[in-house]
């Protein structure tokens, strides 16, 4: 019981003190023996009632009333007894309203929300701006923050009926209301909610800004490993975890979008489980979660259409519905190349910021008139051998460093996946070994990632991949034997598909020397199963790679798409793509990818002038040894 706010006066039995209690007061802030400002509201023959605030009133009895007050009289009165049916007595003080300085009292505390907690059955006082509003079948719920957190305010006017409907996303606001829990969750459930104006109203954001500024902060983490590639690349993650957290202070949905393969999962799970960590610490709402961020595999090593016009429209609905703001898109082992601008155009006609970590072959003119934050090793000198696992893990520490401990193992998944040859794949291994896996079980988890992958389709599967990648996972024992199965199946598969193809294989000898062998993928390959045509023609690539020790390409073809691998050959297939869609006209072709490694699509009745003409180029290109080692999978 307090005296709180601009009145504490000390001693309750101060002399000459007379309290003024606003209205939002309860008996709470009475005391006994204490003298406060009183008006009466109505007069019986045995006394008259007075009000102290809006939740505070009582009987003044004859006995204890001097004079003879009328309704509206203010009067001093000093509190008598408490009775146990609630009733409040009072006793009139022997002093004139008119002659006393009063103190004013606040009901209830001003709070932040990172001390509502502690505040559980309270009356207090918030002030934030409001980032999200969302119409239940029951009360209004605004979402009101402050920099130090998130908390659900629940206003009720009637069953279903927006309540405060003058107060819109971003007002500025000053909350009174009772601090609840409502399933372990902490609310508030609100008496008074005021939208703030001018001056106030600016003095709100600028704390609030001030505020989150300081909590958006990244962590200052050491990286796992020491490798000078990654230290111009950790200073652009720090702006991107900047956002990220920002956006999570602001309550703005995120949604990561990433490749389906095993490097775009090592990179975008970590990150996924750090911000939904994140989310927790800032928001009281324990859906948030849930909702702020959400993880979306693409299929294409691009943001196709398809994705991007589901992603909006889910947005859009997000926003109707929950009216969550619309999202940030956070691209992950992707999202780098002009492939990914017309979907980004699309993006651009809504308020949806675009972040990208990748390490695939960038478009930086194309792309970044897009997109707030790039990341990309090309941008610093290096190259793909940085993969997006390894970026991103140390992404993740920035998000919330208490992930540290548990992510060990993920940059070597992610570098085998993706075969880099970066000098610190050695010490990403070390570390992997001192987590308790050697390179198979690494291996391994990648080749399980791949294959649940392949068969989630466009389902993120958050729980079946947290126990394969063992991210979020308590029991290691059962992410051991799914790994085992998985990988096992992932390999007894790609034998018998391959098995079935290799008699089918044309090869031939280019005049640069190099081999060229071609599979029809349509017609000598098991359709819609694991492996997928760009998984066929790669472990087929592989084969031939180590059967002939010479420089190799192969090609994949269906009806309407080629995949390339090559080795040991100066391609580049982007340029390739670029003169063969001059040199035929009506034949629709598309596609590129990384140099030596890529796709390219046509329409199917121009396959065969396209793929020969291919093919003579490909014979043109130039040995080069050095290239061998540059050899990235690609579905
Ligand atoms: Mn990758």
């Amino acid at each position: 019981m307090t005296h709180s706010a601009a009145g504490d006066a000390g001693t309750a039995t101060d002399d000459g003190v007379v309290y003024d209690l606003d209205s939002r007061c309860t008996l709470e802030d009475v005391e006994r023996g204490s003298r406060y400002l009183a008006t009466v509201n109505g007069t019986v023959d045995y006394g008259v009632f007075v009000d102290l605030s809006e939740h505070v009133s009582g009987l003044v009895h004859e006995s204890n009333l001097r004079g003879d007050p009328a309704v509206g009289d203010d009067l001093v009165v000093t509190l008598a007894e408490i009775r146990e049916d609630g009733d409040v007595g009072f006793e009139a003080a022997d002093v004139d309203p008119a002659d006393v300085d009063t103190v004013a009292v606040r009901g209830g505390d001003e709070v932040g929300v990172g001390d509502l907690a502690d505040r559980i059955g309270d009356l207090v006082h918030l002030e934030g701006d409001v980032v999200q509003i969302k119409q239940t079948a029951g009360p209004t719920v605004f979402s009101v923050r402050d920099g130090s957190g998130v908390v659900p305010c629940a206003a009720f006017e009637a069953a279903g009926v927006r309540a405060h409907p003058d107060v819109e996303l971003d007002d500025a606001v000053r909350v009174t209301g009772t601090v609840e829990t409502r399933e372990d969750a902490v609310q508030l459930e609100v008496d008074k909610l005021v939208r703030l104006r001018g001056e106030a109203a600016a003095e709100v954001r600028d704390r609030i800004d001030d505020a989150v500024a300081e909590r958006a902060a990244p962590a200052d983490v050491e990286p796992l490993v020491d490798w000078p590639a990654l230290e111009p690349l950790r200073e652009d993650l720090a702006d991107v975890a900047r956002r990220l957290r920002e956006c999570v202070l602001e309550a703005r949905p995120i949604r990561l979008r990433h490749h389906a393969d095993g490097d775009g999962m090592c990179a975008s799970v970590p990150i996924q489980l750090a911000l939904q960590r994140f989310i927790a610490t800032v928001h009281e709402d324990p859906e948030a979660a849930r909702h702020l961020c959400k993880r979306l595999p693409s299929k294409a090593p691009f943001y196709e259409m398809e994705d991007v016009t589901r992603d909006l429209n889910f947005a859009l609905e997000d926003r109707t519905r929950h009216g969550q703001r619309l999202p940030l898109l956070f691209m992950v082992d992707n999202g780098s190349t002009e492939e990914d601008v017309p979907a980004y155009r699309a993006l651009d006609q809504y308020d949806v910021p675009i972040l990208v970590v990748d390490h695939h072959h960038p478009d930086p003119e194309a792309v970044e008139p897009f997109v707030a934050e790039h990341v990309n090793p090309y941008l610093h000198g290096e190259d793909y051998r940085v993969t997006t696992g390894m970026l991103c893990v140390e992404l993740a520490r920035m998000i919330d460093p208490s992930i540290t401990g548990e992510l060990d193992h993920v940059p070597a998944v992610a570098g085998l996946s993706d075969r880099s040859q970066a000098d610190a794949m050695d010490e990403y291994i070390a570390l992997a070994e001192a987590a308790g896996y050697d390179e198979a079980d690494l291996r391994d988890v990648g080749e399980a990632l791949d294959y649940a992958a392949h068969w989630l389709r466009y389902d993120a599967g958050d729980s079946l991949i947290g126990d394969v990648l063992n991210v979020d996972c308590d029991d290691e024992a059962h992410h051991r034997e799914l790994v085992d199965f998985l990988a096992t199946r992932a390999r007894r598969d790609v034998a018998a598909q391959l098995e079935d193809a290799e008699p089918h294989v044309d090869h031939e000898r280019l005049d640069n020397g190099a081999h060229l062998y071609r599979l029809d993928v349509e017609h000598h390959a098991r359709r819609f199963t694991y492996p997928a045509p760009g998984k066929t023609t790669g472990e087929l690539h592989d084969r031939k790679v180590d059967a002939t020790g010479d420089p190799v390409i192969t090609i994949g073809y269906g009806p309407d798409f080629a995949v390339l691998r090559s080795d040991g050959v100066r391609l580049d297939i982007p340029t390739m793509v670029g003169e063969l869609s001059e040199e035929f006209d009506g034949a629709g072709v598309s596609g590129g990818g990384h140099l030596v490694v890529g796709s390219i699509k046509f329409v199917p009745g121009m396959r065969e002038p396209v793929v020969e003409a291919l093919v003579e180029k490909m014979a043109d290109a130039e040995l080069d040894e050095a290239l061998r080692s540059t050899l990235v999978r690609e579905e």
